[in-house]
């Protein structure tokens, strides 16, 4: 077996289902469901260090105390099942500034903080300079990279591992891709107010299809790539 050293800490959820319209009331009752709408959140091991990549926040909209609460115990919960404490995390890559993604960052204060520059360029607000600026195509570790994924936001990033001899590689695709079924109905998620352009939204996912086998989508469940992504039929 190859070793993978990247784990899915948490899958994503999705509130909006592919073809429908974004519906407060649907929203709200995924909420009650216990659908929180946070994005996936996966960890890179190498030697020493620990990368998080987004933190995963659900419930967005809710900017109380008791929410964020409620998030920071879920992650560390998460964490422990896999046997990481959140004090270990050495580095954390935010793949772009929406709430869902990058809430809670600051009870990672013991971690270096990373971002592609481009994502950062959007960035509002004091908080840039704790953060460092990656080039896309720079190594964030050995074996991953930082790529930049513009469509769901101008500057969206996602990043890359290999497992040095080619033969597994693994997509942390953020935004760039939702999930599976938003993948497969053909749609593309619209629905952020910031959102940039459907043409490079779908550039972006059929790049991040071409190169890896196993992709770990924003909202949903790592999948391995569908065979009409593979050109086998
Ligand atoms: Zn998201």
């Amino acid at each position: 077996m190859w070793n993978l050293n990247v784990k899915v800490i948490k899958s994503g959820t999705c509130t909006i289902d592919p073809g429908n319209s974004a519906s407060p009331v649907q929203a709200g009752l995924k909420y009650q469901l216990g659908i929180g709408g946070g994005s996936s959140v996966t960890v890179i091991r190498e030697g020493q260090e620990v990368l998080l990549v987004d933190t995963g926040f659900d419930q967005e909209g809710d900017a109380s105390i008791e929410n964020k609460s409620r998030n920071l115990a879920f992650l560390e919960g998460m964490l422990a099942l896999k046997g990481i404490r959140l004090q270990e995390i050495t580095r954390v890559f935010v793949t772009h500034f929406h709430a869902d993604h990058c809430n809670n960052l600051e009870y990672f204060d013991q971690a270096q903080w990373y971002a592609l520059d481009a994502a950062l360029a959007e960035l509002k607000g004091p908080g840039k300079d704790r953060f460092t600026s990656l080039k896309n195509g720079e190594e964030i570790l050995p074996q991953t990279l930082v790529v930049h994924t513009p469509g769901h936001t101008k500057g969206h990033a996602s990043l890359h591992w290999s497992d040095g001899q080619g033969k597994i590689k693994v997509a942390i695709c953020g935004d760039a891709i939702i999930n599976l079924a938003w993948l497969q109905s053909g749609y593309v998620w619209k629905f952020n107010g910031d959102f940039y352009n459907q043409e490079l939204a779908r550039e972006s996912s059929s790049r991040l299809l071409q190169q890896a086998d196993i992709l770990i989508p924003g909202h949903g469940q790592p999948f391995f790539k569908p065979a009409r992504f593979t050109g086998v039929s």
